[in-house]
């Protein structure tokens, strides 16, 4: 059994009619390698072409047919590997799984068993709630060919097979069983696709099931020996991955408080009902009767060859986070949510450029996303450009305008473009800094408020009042910094 590196937390505990319960979950996830051959033969891998018009005779299992492995699919596994911060292999080995699927001519899938490209890595997620990160391991990274498709659903009299996927390279990504709540394993596929996507080694497109995972979950008492586990197969959404871990860790705990038994199995989620249910019971590693492929040499490669291709990585998002955290005082959290995405970091980069980080930080999460996400766009779509909202960003802090008007500018740039500082001046949205004629305002809402005035004395909470009518009376032009100082002056609160 895997040592285990995580104390029992019991804020993580799920408490069952007899006591708590420990989740431990585990995930392999097979990503689709980022290349325009498949592994073993020279046919396209794009998708959504019309059935079986991307197959080779390799894809196909013709007699005869001989596999000849793609030197990149493999330069993309070592990247990856790299990325994980893991051991690579430098030599690595092929080996038939042997099992019967009508969308498998060969009758075998070509995989990796005993000696895998890539050996233990490391994930650090980050979890709400939580200080630090928590390191997740990797058990190892395999090669693999992905299978075709079978079609149920085109005749109600037969089933039709589509190749077009049969040969696609995979790596299946085997984590240890590190992670105890749903929100871990939720994060945890989040920060490993956005690992990929950085390395631009799987696209992570989950929709079209470039990445998917089969889920290892069981139950046991807090120190317990580890329980017997299910498998979830080929859960393709991060939110699915969660629901059907909650679900199944329930079932479990069900089971188990009746006095019965979990059987080990492998089960399916359906989303719609939002339940897992058998699928098949488990077979053993055994009958797959794994052997090395006697068509393909083992993979072998120099220390070299390995350092090169570290060398031409870029910069990930752990490196990114904390650089992020170091030069622009982001707080680590605003940081992770910036560096998910590459795309996201290089926006917030350009915009917090000699600009104030966290303010930018604020406004390109706050503001910027959470616009998109209202309106459902991604972040290439953005009707804000970096230099506007840096622009934007500016006023703001040379006090041009007040943070409130701010908002109301964003929003005229969102719908109408144009250059953030002209339309300010065109449209009259300067803050008033010339404290004459704050005065007068201020004046004005003092005279017509004697009540307000004897009361602000006794309760001086009652300043942000007056605050707010002198706002309003301004149209939200006045600099509250000033507006504040005049009132308390004015009012004698000092
Ligand atoms: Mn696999």
């Amino acid at each position: 059994m895997d040592q285990e590196i995580r104390t029992p937390d019991a804020k993580r505990m799920i408490r069952g009619a007899t006591g708590d319960w420990e989740m431990i979950i585990g995930l392999e996830v097979h990503a689709q390698v980022n290349s325009q051959a498949k592994l073993f033969s020279g046919a396209a891998t794009a998708f959504g072409g019309e059935p079986n018009s991307h197959v080779s005779l390799v894809d196909a299992a013709m007699p005869g047919m001989l596999p000849v492995i793609n030197e990149e699919c493999v330069a993309q596994a070592v990247r990856t590997g790299l990325g994980l911060k893991a051991e690579i292999n430098l030599r690595s080995t092929f080996d038939r799984k042997n099992y019967f699927y009508p969308d498998l001519p060969q009758g075998y899938q070509i995989s990796q068993y005993k000696s895998p490209i890539v050996g233990e890595g490391q994930v650090l997620i980050d979890v709400p709630g939580e200080d630090e990160p928590i390191d997740i391991r990797i058990e190892r990274l395999h090669l693999e060919q992905d299978a075709g498709k079978s079609l149920h659903d085109q005749d109600p009299r037969m089933s039709f097979v589509d190749l077009n996927r049969s040969g696609v390279a995979l790596m299946e990504i085997v984590s240890k069983p590190d992670m105890r709540s749903s929100e871990e394993a939720k994060a945890y596929v989040a920060k490993l696709r956005s690992i990929l996507r950085y390395l631009g080694t799987c696209d992570g497109d989950m929709e079209k099931g470039n990445l998917r995972a089969d889920v290892n979950v069981s139950v046991r008492r807090p120190g317990e020996p580890l329980g017997t586990r299910c498998e979830i197969k080929n859960v393709n959404s991060i939110r699915f991955i969660g629901q059907a871990i909650e679900f199944e860790a329930r079932r479990q705990i069900g089971i188990l408080e009746d006095g019965g038994e979990i059987d080990q199995e492998t089960r399916l989620y359906d989303a719609g009902k939002g339940e897992t249910r058998s699928m098949r019971s488990k077979e053993e590693a055994h009958d797959y009767r794994y052997f090395p492929d006697p068509d393909l040499l083992p993979l072998e490669f120099t220390q070299g060859y390995v350092d090169e291709l570290r060398s031409g990585l870029p910069e990930l998002p752990d490196a990114k986070k904390a650089r992020l955290i170091a030069d622009f005082g982001v707080s680590p959290y605003d940081a992770m949510v910036l560096t998910l995405e590459r795309e996201n970091a290089d926006y917030f980069e350009a915009v917090a450029k000699g600009r104030d980080g966290k303010l930018a930080a604020n406004w390109v999460i706050n503001e910027l996303f959470g616009r998109l996400n209202k309106e459902g766009l991604a972040l290439d779509a953005s009707p804000v450009s970096p230099d506007q909202l840096g622009g934007i960003i500016d006023l703001i802090g040379n006090e041009t305008i007040s943070g409130k008007i701010a908002k109301d500018l964003f929003e005229i740039v969102w719908n109408e473009g144009g250059d953030p500082a002209a339309i300010v001046e065109t449209r009259g949205m300067k803050q008033v800094t010339d404290t004459g004629a704050i005065e007068k305002v201020v004046d004005d809402i003092i005279a017509a408020n004697p009540d307000k005035v004897e009361q602000v004395k006794l309760k001086p909470t009652l300043l942000g009042w007056f605050v707010g009518q002198t706002m309003k009376a301004s149209g939200g032009k006045v600099n509250p910094a000033a507006v504040n100082a005049i009132l308390k002056s004015k009012l004698g609160l000092e």
